[in-house]
């Protein structure tokens, strides 16, 4: 065993899996809290919690402790079949939130993709055959599917796969006027990510999502936020529509959800929901006892005033560092984002560089992203501890000394 664990290295990734990622050098093999160990036994602190994904940190004992029993319970029904974690975890969103209604997924494509087709089918069966228009942003990010590639403003994630679904329109983000400019009676939906994530961490402003909101209502089109990276309490509020005071038609949800087991939710309204039937819209695996189980035990943790009244406190310990780090060496010309989403743009004698700083971190033992080029992004656990917070930044400032002084 150990001999066949040891002949695998990164070199094996080449020779195995599909050329579509770029992995580190090193590979993880264990995480516990905001730590991460590699094949090597290096240790890492961990601000990229696996794209914003394990947001109680790496092997929580609550989540552990989940899935061990309820792996020693049942594991799968399919939807021939309900079962009780999904309608536990479903019964507690709709209680936490605007929704009456939720549907499980494991990805945040497959609820965007099922936001998307309930929009459309909403809209050509309650209205017309011909209100099928989608409005969404430059630079949004909603999934690898062709239609979320299409809705996403990314024309690199979409580019060479087409014919692409037809009658999507991209306008610029934050900008109300464009919005305004292309919305009409044939306007089924508009999509958005309260804060853009992969686009590089740019939060909406508050006018621009209620002129939105304000448009759908004008034009019965369902407004649909995108929170699958910028929900679940990374902004200090469950679900970022609640900091904004502007509610969706629709939410989808996923990364944070599961806390680092595949699950992704959509929600809505019933009135919403009531426009798919028996066979409508379906998944194999959507809504699975383990994944449920594992969510469930993250969102009791996650919703509460200790967590969420936490990451106030915390992003501004990131940002002190940051700043400080930027007195020295002036490497970023903005520190943006939310919560405990943070983005800083890297100025520009340092544009185009945010892979090499990410590479240069991880030599230091510190795990971060970045977001497009330009942008280095941090989305530690919600929990990340501030000694981790202090040691793992002390480790960042030397990378971005290694990078300033060449
Ligand atoms: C990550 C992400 C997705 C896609 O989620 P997957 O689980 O990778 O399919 C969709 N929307 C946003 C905003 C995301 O950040």
């Amino acid at each position: 065993m150990a001999n066949e664990n040891s002949a695998i290295t990164r070199a094996t990734f080449d020779d195995v899996i599909l050329p579509v990622y770029a992995p580190a050098q090193f590979i993880p093999v264990k995480g516990q809290g905001s730590r991460v160990w590699d094949q090597q036994g290096k240790e890492y602190v961990d601000f990229a919690g696996g794209i914003a994904v394990t947001a109680l940190g790496h092997c929580h004992p609550a989540l552990v402790s989940a899935l061990k029993q309820q792996g020693e319970t049942l594991w799968h029904t399919s939807n021939v079949f309900t079962n009780e974690p999904a309608l536990r975890l479903g019964r507690k969103i709709i209680d936490a939130t605007f929704a009456e209604r939720v549907i499980f997924m494991n990805s945040g494509t497959e609820a965007n993709e099922t936001a998307f087709k309930l929009a459309r089918y909403y809209a050509s069966t309650r209205y017309s055959p011909y209100k099928t228009k989608i409005i969404a942003f430059h630079n949004a990010f909603h999934g690898r599917s062709l239609f979320t590639v299409s809705v996403g403003g990314q024309p690199k994630y979409s580019d060479g796969f087409g014919p692409k679904p037809a009658d999507i329109i991209h306008v610029p983000f934050n900008d109300l006027h464009a919005v305004k400019a292309v919305m009409d009676d044939h306007t089924c939906t508009v999509v958005v990510e309260p804060i853009q994530g992969e686009g590089g961490v740019t939060a909406a402003t508050p006018e621009f999502l209620q002129g939105l909101r304000d448009l759908c209502d004008h034009y019965q089109a369902l407004l649909v936020f995108d929170e699958v990276q910028c929900g679940m309490g990374r902004v200090g509020k469950l679900f970022s529509y609640m900091h904004y005071g502007v509610t969706p038609d629709i939410l989808t949800s996923a990364k944070a959800l599961g806390g680092g087991f595949p699950v992704s939710a959509m929600l809505t309204t019933q009135e919403i929901a009531s426009a798919f039937h028996v066979g409508s819209h379906g998944s194999t695996y959507g809504g699975n006892p383990l994944a449920c189980a594992v969510a469930e035990a993250a969102f009791d943790i996650i919703n509460t005033p200790q967590v969420l009244g936490g990451i106030q406190s915390k992003r501004q310990r990131f940002v002190d560092h940051l700043r400080q780090i930027n007195e020295q060496f002036n490497i970023f010309s903005e520190v943006r984002g939310m919560g405990l989403l943070i983005g800083a743009e890297l100025s520009e004698a340092y544009k185009g560089r945010a892979r090499d700083l990410l590479n240069a971190a991880a030599e230091q033992g510190v795990m971060v992203l970045n977001a497009g080029p330009d942008v280095v992004r941090l989305a530690p656990s919600l929990v990340v501890e501030d000694a981790d917070i202090d040691e793992g930044m002390a480790r960042f400032a030397k990378a971005v000394q290694k990078i300033a002084l060449g």
